[in-house]
């Protein structure tokens, strides 16, 4: 992590002396990537920028329902000259994709995250790996520079928190995490609304695609660690779209006995996408992901590694239930 952290008054004064702005996030992005994305270009439009908002995969279809999701959109073919690039919840700069390779040139890099993995690129670069989504520091960054924070800001915020936390569940959700929901409910959102959007309103298949999962799903490590493999087949076979896998792996965390979860999914370049979440600050799963090139927070992190799909497997189920045996 850089050792220097720019303060919100510096990453303000960079956004109101400058016009042009491009804010991107990670790829395989989530509600906090997107919410934040949307957030901070609404804010920054409200400033009379000029705002790109742009994710490699363009808006997901199941985050569609966020505050003017419209406004975000896949990068364009043609990088652009801007004054500011903006780097939300993105712990490696590569994990832009294509949105980091659309900017030609940018005056200055700003990067704002809370994964403690990030190595602190940009230039001015603010990560606070106690947060427990980018929406929150977000919040603090917007409410400390009294920029605008009107409903749909405040919309998008609050899915960005919501899902990163796991509806306010996950232990780095403190009393300030509270807080900030409180203000933007004052703001006027509707809680209630806005959840079953968010947590209610999947396509069947994405049941259908945990019903497969349930069937390759095994524990080891006497019953530490628990996993479930998709494979390209059977993705093809259902349909899925790759939207539909975000949270199924906390079924395998939610069983009584498990301390890590492992998501496998074959990808069609000859990678496997590995997916983990622990239950025990004693299984650090960031650091696991970490020696295979991958990275995220103590509780909850990933990498693409390569490798055929059974050999992947058992490299890092060999490796958690190691650690897993180990150290609880
Ligand atoms: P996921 O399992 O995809 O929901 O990711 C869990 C966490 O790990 C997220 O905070 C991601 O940003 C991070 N993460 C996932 N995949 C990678 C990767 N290949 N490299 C670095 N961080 C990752
Ligand atoms: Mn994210
Ligand atoms: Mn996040």
């Amino acid at each position: 992590m850089s050792a220097s952290r720019s303060s919100f008054a510096e990453i303000g004064r960079a956004f109101c002396q400058h016009h042009r702005v491009a804010i991107m996030s990670h790829v395989r992005p989530d509600g906090d990537a997107l919410g934040s994305e949307l957030a901070l270009g609404l804010c920054l439009q409200q400033l009379g920028k000029e705002v790109h908002i742009w994710n490699e995969e363009g808006m997901l279809e199941k985050y569609s329902f966020l505050p003017r999701a419209e406004l975000l959109s896949k990068p364009p073919a043609v990088p652009q000259d801007v004054d500011l690039a903006v780097a939300l919840d993105t712990a490696i700069q590569n994990r832009l994709g294509t949105a980091g390779q659309a900017i030609r040139s940018a005056k200055l890099w700003i990067n704002i995250d809370h994964h403690v993995s990030n190595p602190g690129y940009g230039d001015l670069v603010y990560i606070d790996p106690s947060a427990p989504a980018t929406g929150q520091i977000l919040f603090e960054l917007i409410n400390s520079q009294k920029f605008p924070l009107d409903q749909d800001i405040a919309e998008n915020l609050f899915v960005a928190i919501s899902t990163d936390t796991g509806s306010f569940q996950y232990p780095n959700t403190t009393a300030r995490t509270f807080e900030i929901a409180g203000e933007l409910v004052h703001v006027g959102l509707n809680v209630g609304e806005i959840s079953r959007k968010t947590y209610e309103n999947y396509p069947r298949r994405r049941l259908e695609l945990l019903r497969e999962l349930l069937r390759t799903m095994r524990f080891d490590a006497d019953g530490r660690v628990a996993s479930f493999a998709l494979d390209l087949k059977t993705a093809a076979e259902l349909g899925v779209i790759p939207e539909d896998n975000e949270g199924l792996i906390d079924h395998l965390r939610a069983v009584r006995g498990v301390i890590a979860a492992v998501f496998f999914e074959e990808l069609a370049d000859g990678k496997v996408r590995v997916s983990m979440r622990s239950k025990s600050d004693a299984v650090d799963v960031s650091a696991i992901c970490q020696k295979f090139g991958g990275g995220g927070h103590k509780l909850a992190a990933g990498a693409r590694i390569r490798g055929t799909f059974a050999e992947v497997r058992e490299r890092v189920l060999e490796e958690v239930c190691d650690i897993a045996k180990r150290n609880t």
